[in-house]
């Protein structure tokens, strides 16, 4: 690969699952992968496994419940790769006994909430300055398709019966983040974008979803190395746009 096509990408949540597979796909194509995991062995373990397929990438701590990771992970980052050029979103968490929102524990859904909304923020305001340095930043946000409100109002949907208070409401206020952050950097070439990945067989749902890691990663990998008169603000899987 030619080196100005090069990209410098942190992916969040990374030491398994969806995560893990986005940066293994990355580092594939030839970019450098930043590892973000919480757990330290996790996310060694985890860089090791992809530096042995010959992929260029380095654990970065990173705790989306902890402020103090997040700085020491922008100043990290900033002394010794002076920017980020794709930043994927995707360290979220659901829990079992999530349900309807006339029962649902209110503290399983500030959790929720906590991780993949606020946790979401942020990460993305702790790196944007560092996106902001790069030619072509490109941000994405691993959302779901239970974060859709059009899809959970029709009663005909699939997963119709997949009524979440905590996550199907944290994903649906990360779309809205998506398109509220994309209205604020349109000027500035950095392109944000939700995916929803599609149900994925992956321990956030005890291995029940019907796609593998690998299709499950795809959609991801795309919007991350969209060229610049690519789209901002929208939200898509492999089937094509998605309904907000
Ligand atoms: P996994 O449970 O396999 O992976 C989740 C990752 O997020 C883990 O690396 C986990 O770390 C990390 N994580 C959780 N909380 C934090 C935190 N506070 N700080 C940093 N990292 C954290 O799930 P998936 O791979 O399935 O999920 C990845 C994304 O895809 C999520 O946002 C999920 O909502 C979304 N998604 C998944 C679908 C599916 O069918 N699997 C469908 C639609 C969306 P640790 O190992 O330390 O727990």
């Amino acid at each position: 690969m030619n080196a100005a096509d090069r990209r410098i990408a942190l992916v969040t949540g990374a030491n398994k699952g969806i995560g893990l597979e986005v940066a293994r796909q990355l580092g594939k194509a030839g970019h450098r992968v930043l590892l973000g995991a919480r757990d330290n062995a996790r996310g060694l373990e985890a860089a090791k496994a992809l530096q042995a397929q010959g992929i260029d990438v380095r654990h970065i701590p990173l705790d989306l419940a902890d402020a103090a990771s997040l700085k020491a992970a922008a100043a990290d980052i900033e002394a010794n790769e002076g920017r980020i050029d794709i930043l994927v979103n995707n360290a979220g968490i659901a829990e079992q006994s999530d349900g309807l929102p006339g029962s649902v524990d209110l503290d399983l859904v500030r959790r929720i909430f906590e991780t993949n909304y606020f946790g979401t923020i942020a990460v993305t305001q702790a790196l944007l300055p560092l996106v902001k340095k790069s030619a072509s930043g490109r941000i994405v946000n691993v959302s779901s398709g239970l974060g859709s409100l059009t899809l959970n109002a029709d009663p005909n949907w699939d997963y119709a019966a997949v009524k979440l208070t905590g996550y199907n409401g944290s994903k649906a206020a990360l779309n809205m983040f998506t398109v509220l952050l994309a209205a604020e950097l349109k000027d500035t070439g950095i392109k944000v974008n939700a995916v929803n990945p599609g149900y994925t067989a992956t321990d956030l749902n005890g291995h029940s979803g019907h796609q593998t890691v690998e299709e499950g990663a795809a959609e991801t990998v795309r919007m991350a190395l969209i060229p610049d008169d690519g789209p901002t603000g929208g939200f898509t899987s492999t089937e094509g746009v998605d309904p907000w």
